[in-house]
């Protein structure tokens, strides 16, 4: 469509007056006015595209608009747009059926909601009821979604507002090799220290008052955390000893993006329930879930699962999912995301870094990355502070500024960027992209010391 710098103005006008917007004060946000989207692409009312690097929430893993996921939704409305969760609908039962199918091991119930923080707190709910115990360990470094128990567990600043205290979580530190809690000299090492120090959070709170532990595949937000081989199978270890529920969170890390289906699946461990969202069908209509292991089932198949949603399995979602799933398949997504990691974004994000003072690390796997920016490669320390706002942030914001102006849409947080784009980024688009960043971090260079 052409612009229309006139709708667009209405369109801010409006937000402006009556949208209360998430994580911000509301009168020092200024949202851009959005007027349409296509597959890697987004374009404001003036006649501004942007290259999707965040893929809004990194939840578009199949791009924006994807053609038959449309008509899928569309389908769905005209036949049977909504129905109660109490009734068994094709939609839900196929969506279901196919979720199973992924994910790993005995994973085979899919307990539906709206969200991924729902999804976590229902999966607090199972494990609390499965073990009899309340206490819940999550990791520093996270982030689980801004409902009661989720924003509780989630490892960062988020948490502080809301921090009930009562919650019963507690947090430890998990792998983060680049900025070490352990001091350690390399992976191995950072691995076998990590588990070391889980293993005492467990003993010293007691083994049997803990109902989960709940971690992030691979953590998003708060890092793009690769895990070092052996230390999810270390956690898997620690809670089969100690009768402990292991839940994934695989709400950023699945459905693709790690070019994998599942995070999990990179190094074969199966916990015993998976929180879903996201991708599961790249956000066109919310919908989130919680995969549930045999033993865990089998606690309610006689005794009623005291928790539901109106709207859990909601058909159009659940439509949406099915033909997701189905087309990301067909169109072999999954192992392009790998592919385009592996020979794109990996080898231009370490070329990126090396011409950078500012880009201290490089990680991740498949459209998943992220760059650690720093003031020094020597000292590690962060281009800005932790959670720095306002001028303390400037070289941040100064960085997402240049990477707008030159048409891309960044993922920032604290002093990282992430390279997320949709799993359907084609080659031509994400060196596009690459090119973007390189020149907007001679930005942040300039705050180096
Ligand atoms: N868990 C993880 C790992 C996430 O990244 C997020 C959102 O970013 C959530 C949970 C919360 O999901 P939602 O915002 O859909 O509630």
């Amino acid at each position: 469509a052409a612009p229309d710098p006139q709708r667009g103005a209405a369109v801010k006008a409006a937000d402006r007056a009556h949208v209360f917007h998430s994580w911000s004060a509301q009168e020092l946000i200024d949202p851009l006015a959005v007027a349409g989207a296509e597959g890697s692409w987004f374009w404001d009312y003036d006649g501004n595209r942007y290259l999707d690097f965040a893929s809004q929430l990194v939840n578009t893993n199949i791009g924006h608009q994807h053609p038959k996921v449309v008509a899928a939704i569309q389908e769905q409305a005209g036949r049977l747009a909504t129905l109660a969760p109490g009734f068994a609908v094709d939609v839900r039962s196929e969506a279901a059926r196919l979720i199973a199918e992924l994910t790993p091991g005995d994973l085979d119930k899919v307990f539906f909601t709206n969200g991924g923080a729902e999804a976590v707190e229902n999966a607090v709910r199972m494990a609390r009821l499965h073990t009899g115990r309340h206490k819940v360990l999550s990791a520093y470094r996270s982030y689980h979604g801004a409902t009661a128990a989720a924003i509780n567990l989630t490892g960062d600043p988020r948490r502080w507002p809301s921090d009930t205290g009562a919650a019963g979580v507690v947090h430890f530190w998990g792998p983060c090799a680049y900025r070490s809690a352990f001091h350690a000299a390399d992976e191995a090492q950072e691995c076998e220290r990590a588990l070391a120090h889980l293993a005492d959070v467990i003993a010293f709170e007691g083994p049997q008052t803990i109902a989960a532990i709940v971690l992030e595949t691979v953590v998003g937000t708060a890092g793009v955390l690769i895990p070092p081989a052996g230390y999810l199978a270390g956690v898997r270890e620690l809670c089969d000893r100690y009768g402990i529920v292991f839940v994934l969170d695989e709400v950023m890390a699945g459905f693709g993006r790690t070019g994998r289906w599942f995070a999990a699946d990179h190094w074969g461990v199966v916990p015993d329930l998976l929180t879903f969202a996201k991708g599961v069908n790249s956000g066109y209509v919310p919908l989130g879930g919680v995969a549930i292991s045999e033993k865990i089932a089998a606690t309610f198949a006689t005794r009623a699962y005291p928790g539901g949603l109106t709207y859990s399995g909601h058909p159009l979602a659940c439509a949406a999912a099915v033909a997701t799933i189905t087309a990301m398949r067909e169109e072999r997504i999954v192992e392009h995301a790998a592919e385009i990691g592996e020979r794109v974004l990996g080898p231009g994000l370490r070329e990126i870094a090396e011409r950078h003072p500012c880009v201290g690390e490089v990680r991740g796997l498949g459209v998943f990355w992220a760059l650690d920016l720093v003031k020094d490669k020597e000292t590690r320390e962060p281009l800005v502070p932790y959670n720095a706002a306002g001028a303390d942030n400037a070289p941040m914001a100064d960085f997402a500024a240049a990477c707008k102006r030159r048409g891309l849409w960044p993922f920032v947080n604290m002093n990282r960027t992430h390279v997320v784009p949709p799993c359907t980024i084609t080659e031509a688009e994400a060196k596009e992209g690459l090119a973007v960043l390189d020149e907007a971090l001679s930005a942040a260079d300039a705050h180096c010391r």
